[in-house]
């Protein structure tokens, strides 16, 4: 769908008025994953915004990680993350680390202290929250916010060479213990935890909280318009304070806020996903039901699609859920252009044709992709026995079916036509295989004489298909949002049973010499892609989505 740009966003906006009034000559963002989990959808969203901006701007886009936390980052997710961003099709200007700071922002905390703006408290970190008491009350300010900035010096020189011990005191800015905004209340700016960093081994015991360091890694790269999810709004008098301490050159970034995306049927925050992964709901991070980047890579998602989908849902100022169906809109509208056709029965019934020679094989042309000429055709063989969907046979048919049933001819895609003669059941009453007669004459699946044949099915020979494991994947939650749940509930009450069912198909010849990641078209039941776990003689086919549009409610707009 060509989507046309009607007017800018409220974020392309604000940053059109600064290159206007010259408050900037060229922008920077930046995209500041933490590094202790696998990137998602919502992240996507914020890739695809971030370095959209530096697309339409001309600016730079940093991608930087925000690793002042070791207790739980680790090098896999950043070299994960770098990998999403890479096949998502970004490229990043600069590749920069929170901790590639931490000198710096040492340095910066004793000049606060030394200015009288920052304090070592030695309380309990539960005793500092009870005294920030609420919103409409007074704080209760700390017996230490007072002491003598020699001390607090000292203190903090002690921290910092690993004299106390983890938890014993932190270092606290002192702001307004009395702000009706609670992140104000004196927050913390570091504390003691004595965790192997991935990048600075054990040089550092003491590491700085998010809302001190954010500004001041945006400030050191120069970023210039500092995009975040709504839940930072309330967190930016403070990072805007922080940055009132150092900033001697009024070029400082601005925090905006957007709506994070929220996706029907999925959880999204890390927490959970990790949990998913450590429990063995799914298998790893980028099991193909998951949200993540490398889950929908590994289940046919092309990067252009969630590309796309991230352009459609555009930037909102408040929260909203959307639907997945959208996402799913966005992938078969991609693929329908990139993806082969082949044909592949997932629920064989064998077809015998009487009437066609048993020695005699031929080979039908076949389109590769009709939206892409240069696709070209390939040769699809065809004998005696043949296999179609059970689904595509009736005994009792409706009316309206115009299917195969005792009686009616069906055309057999770029085959022929083909009659069904009776069924052969099995002693319980089910159906093992049709007897059929074929029309030679409607070779190429060409009526021979004006007689009209509703229906088309596909099919593969016996003689020449593969077996394949097939990976059929359902939603993973039952429920719209599985994070909205009773008192008693979890999440995981909600997780679909039926996510997965693995099927062995059979299929066209060609889909023996397949590689990890292609996607085709099974003409008729959904885009499929190669797992990579797949074997040249084991190949596995994981269901990206089916061909319906189940996403109605864009079809009716
Ligand atoms: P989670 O809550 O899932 O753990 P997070 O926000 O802590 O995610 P970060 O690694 O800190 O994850 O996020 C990196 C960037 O991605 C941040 O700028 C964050 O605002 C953005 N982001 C995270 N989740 C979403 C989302 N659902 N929609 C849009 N942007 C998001
Ligand atoms: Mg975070």
């Amino acid at each position: 769908m060509e989507e046309k740009k009607e007017s800018l966003n409220f974020i392309e906006q604000i940053i059109t008025d600064d290159l206007k009034s010259g408050k900037h000559k060229d922008i920077t963002t930046r995209f500041p994953p933490e590094p202790n989990g696998y990137l998602h959808i919502g992240h996507a969203k914020s890739i695809c915004l971030n370095f959209g901006l530096k697309k339409t701007f001309n600016g730079k886009t940093n991608l930087r990680f925000d690793d002042t936390n070791p207790s739980k980052e680790e090098t896999e997710y950043v070299d994960s993350i770098i990998e999403d961003i890479k096949w998502l099709g970004f490229e990043y200007d600069n590749l920069f680390y929170a901790s590639d700071y931490f000198d710096q922002l040492y340095d910066w905390a004793v000049m606060l202290i030394n200015d009288g703006k920052a304090y070592i408290d030695e309380q309990t970190p539960e005793l500092i929250s009870e005294q920030r008491t609420n919103p409409t009350t007074k704080g209760i300010e700390s017996p230490y916010r007072y002491r003598a900035i020699e001390e607090s010096l000292r203190l903090f020189q002690e921290m910092k060479d690993g004299k106390h011990a983890d938890g014993s005191m932190v270092l606290r800015a002192k702001v307004d213990m009395n702000s009706p905004n609670m992140h104000m209340r004196d927050p913390i700016m570091y504390r003691i935890m004595r965790k192997h960093h991935h990048r600075t081994g054990d040089k550092w015991c003491i590491y700085p909280m998010y809302d001190y360091a954010h500004g001041q890694s945006d400030y050191i790269e120069g970023i210039t318009h500092s995009i975040c999810t709504l839940e930072f709004e309330v967190h930016r008098p403070l990072y805007d304070w922080f940055l009132n301490q150092i900033d001697t050159t009024g070029k400082r970034p601005r925090q905006i806020e957007f709506a994070r995306l929220n996706l029907t049927y999925t959880v999204m925050s890390k927490r959970k996903l990790l949990e998913l992964v450590n429990n063995k709901y799914v298998n790893g991070w980028d099991d193909p039901r998951m949200p993540t980047i490398s889950g929908m890579r590994r289940r046919g998602y092309t990067a252009q699609s969630i590309r796309n989908f991230a352009d459609r849902i555009g930037v909102a100022k408040r929260e909203n859920m959307i639907d997945v169906g959208l996402l799913e809109y966005m992938v078969r509208e991609d693929l329908n252009k990139k993806a082969n056709r082949v044909l592949g029965v997932l629920d064989p019934l064998k077809v015998v044709i009487t009437n066609y020679p048993e020695d005699k094989t031929e080979e039908f042309d076949a389109i590769n992709n009709p939206e892409d000429e240069s696709a070209g055709k390939r040769k699809i063989g065809f004998s005696k026995v043949i296999y179609i969907e059970r689904e595509d046979f009736m005994e009792d048919a409706p009316k309206k079916f115009f299917r195969l049933t005792i009686g009616s001819e069906v055309r057999l895609r770029y085959a022929y036509f083909i009659k069904c003669e009776n069924v052969v059941k099995d002693d319980a009453g089910n159906i093992t295989e049709l007897h059929c007669t074929y029309d030679p004459e409607s070779r190429g699946g060409q009526s021979p004489d004006g007689r009209k044949v509703k229906g088309t099915i596909h099919w593969v020979d016996s003689k020449t298909c593969i077996d394949a494991e097939i990976r059929l994947y359902d939603r993973l939650f039952v429920k719209e949002d599985p994070d909205d749940i009773g008192e008693n509930e979890t999440y995981v009450d909600y997780l679909n049973q039926d996510s997965l069912k693995t099927i062995t198909a059979k299929l066209e010849r060609r889909l023996l010499d397949v590689c990890p990641g292609q996607n085709f078209q099974f003409e008729r039941k959904g885009y499929f892609c190669v797992d990579k776990d797949s074997k040249p003689v084991h190949p596995i086919f994981n269901r990206t989505v089916t061909l319906k549009d189940s996403w109605s409610k864009i079809s009716e707009k």
